[in-house]
C-alpha cells in the first residue's frame, strides 16, 4: 500500500508517493505552470530517471489527472500496478483557521470549513482546495486528510496570539496570530527530541525555520507558545522578498501620504522586501553571504538584518518560556548556511548559546549536533520533510486496507 501526498499550490501541484511498508518516498514530481504558457509535468521516477514533458496543463484538474496517469505502469518509472494500490492522500492544507487543532480526514464539513478560511489565505486555501476536491473525485473511496500548517500553533496561549486592536474587530474578522510552518515544526521538535534522546515534555525548545520564508516558535514541553509569523505569513523575520516586521505606520504613510494602492504595498512588502530589498542584489542567502564576504555593503546589510532579528526572537522567545534548552535550526538557510548560524548565535552566550565552529562548518542538510563544548542550550541542525509528516499524519488517520471491487 502507498501514500499519496499533495501540495496543490496556485500555479503547481507537487506530488510525493510512500511505500508505507518501508517508510520510504518511491516517487516525486510535479506539474508546474498550471494554465500558463510552458506548463510542464516533472517526474522522479523509480528507475532514478528525471523526465520532464512540455504539455497542457490547463487546470488543477488536468493536473491531478496528469500525475495519477503517471503513477501506474506501463509509464515509464511508475511504481504502481494499478491506483487500487494507493491506501491515502494526505493533503498540505495552509490555513485552517482556529477550528482546526491537528490533522483531520476531509469530508464536506472540513472542506466547508476551509472554504470559510479563504478570507484568511487568499493565495494558498482556493489552490489547496481544489487539489482536495479534485483528489476525492479522482480517487473515490480512498480516505483523504488534511494537514493544516496552522495547527500546530494552536496551543498558543491567548496572550501570544492576541493582538491589542479593538474586541470588535478581532471578533469580527478572526484577526489573530495564527502562524505558519506547523507541519515542518512538528518534524523538525520530533527529529530533534529522538537526536537529544529525550521526551519533548522535557524540553523548552526554539526552532528557526529559515528558508525563502523564515519564522521561529517557541515550543515548551512539546507545545507551541509562540510564533513570530502572525495573522498572514509576512509578520516576524526577514525572509527572501517579505519584509517581517515593520511599522504599521509605514503602510499608513506609504497609502495616505504617498498614494500607493493596496495592490501596490502588497507587492512591495511581499515580494520587494526582505533579504532582496536590502542587498538590492538578491534573494538568495549564498549569494549575499558570498557578496558580503567579497565586501558589497548592501549584503553585508542584509545579512547583518536578518540575523539580528533572529537573534532578537531567539532572546524573545527563551523570556517567554523561562529559560532555553534546546535550539533548532531548520529551512534552506537554516540546515545549510552556517555563516548565519554563526551570526544567529553570536552574543548569546548569556542564555548558554555556543557552537562548535567545527562541527557548525561541516552541518550542511543534515541532522548534527553543533553546540559548543559545556554549553547548556544544545544547537542542532535538523532538515525537516514537511511531506513525510503529512505522510506520517495520513497513516494515523487510516488508510484502506483492502482496495474494494470496481476501485480505480
Ligand atoms: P527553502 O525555502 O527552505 O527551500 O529555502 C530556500 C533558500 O535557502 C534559498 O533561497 C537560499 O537562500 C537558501 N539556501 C539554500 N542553500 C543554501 C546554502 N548552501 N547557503 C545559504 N543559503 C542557502
Amino acid at each position: 500500500m502507498f501514500v499519496l501526498v499533495i501540495n496543490s499550490g496556485s500555479s503547481s501541484v507537487k506530488y510525493r508517493l510512500y511505500d508505507i511498508a518501508s517508510g520510504s518516498a518511491v516517487t516525486h514530481g510535479v506539474a508546474a505552470r498550471i494554465g500558463e504558457v510552458g506548463s510542464y509535468l516533472e517526474i522522479h521516477g523509480t528507475d532514478g530517471g528525471t523526465r520532464r514533458t512540455q504539455q497542457v496543463v490547463a487546470t488543477h484538474a488536468q493536473a491531478l489527472e496528469l500525475i495519477l496517469a503517471a503513477l501506474v505502469r506501463p509509464a515509464p518509472g511508475a511504481p504502481l500496478a494499478s491506483l487500487a494500490e494507493i491506501g491515502a492522500v494526505g493533503h498540505r492544507a495552509v490555513h485552517g483557521g482556529d477550528a482546526f487543532v491537528e490533522s483531520v480526514q476531509i469530508t464536506d464539513d472540513v472542506i466547508a470549513e476551509m472554504e470559510r478560511c479563504v478570507p484568511l489565505a487568499p493565495l494558498h486555501n482556493p489552490p489547496n482546495l481544489m487539489g482536495m476536491r479534485e483528489a476525492r473525485r479522482l480517487l473515490p473511496g480512498v480516505p483523504q486528510v488534511a494537514v493544516f500548517d496552522t495547527a500546530f500553533h494552536q496551543s498558543m496561549p491567548p496572550e501570544a496570539y492576541t493582538y491589542a486592536l479593538p474586541g470588535r474587530w478581532r471578533r469580527e474578522h478572526h484577526l489573530r496570530r495564527y502562524g505558519f510552518h506547523g507541519t515542518s515544526y512538528r518534524y523538525v521538535c520530533g527529529r530533534a527530541g529522538a537526536m537529544l534522546a529525550r521526551p519533548l515534555s522535557e524540553l523548552r525548545m526554539v526552532v528557526c525555520h529559515l528558508g525563502n520564508g523564515c519564522s521561529m516558535v517557541a515550543v515548551k514541553h512539546g507545545r507551541a507558545v509562540d510564533t513570530s509569523m502572525g495573522f498572514t505569513p509576512m509578520e516576524g523575520l526577514v525572509m527572501g522578498t517579505r519584509s517581517g516586521d515593520v511599522d504599521p505606520g509605514i503602510v499608513l504613510h506609504l497609502t495616505r501620504g504617498l498614494q500607493m494602492t493596496a495592490a501596490e504595498v502588497d507587492h512591495l512588502l511581499n515580494q520587494e522586501s526582505g533579504l532582496l530589498g536590502l542587498s538590492e542584489v538578491s534573494n538568495d542567502m549564498r549569494v549575499i553571504t558570498e557578496r558580503a564576504e567579497a565586501g558589497d555593503e548592501g549584503c553585508r546589510l542584509a545579512l547583518d538584518v536578518f540575523t539580528y532579528r533572529a537573534r532578537k526572537y531567539v532572546g524573545a522567545y527563551a523570556a517567554a518560556m523561562g529559560g532555553i534548552d534546546t535550539l533548532v535550526f531548520t529551512g534552506g538557510i537554516g540546515e545549510n548556511s552556517a555563516t548565519v548560524r554563526h551570526m544567529v548565535c553570536t552574543r548569546l552566550a548569556f542564555l548558554g548559546i555556543a557552537l562548535d565552529d567545527t562541527a557548525n562548518r561541516s552541518a550542511c542538510g543534515v541532522e548534527a549536533d553543533i553546540s559548543g563544548p559545556g554549553a547548556s542550550v544544545r544547537v542542532l541542525v535538523v532538515p525537516t520533510d514537511e511531506e513525510r509528516m503529512i505522510a506520517m499524519d495520513t497513516i494515523a488517520l487510516g488508510i484502506r486496507s483492502v482496495p474494494a471491487a470496481g476501485d480505480p
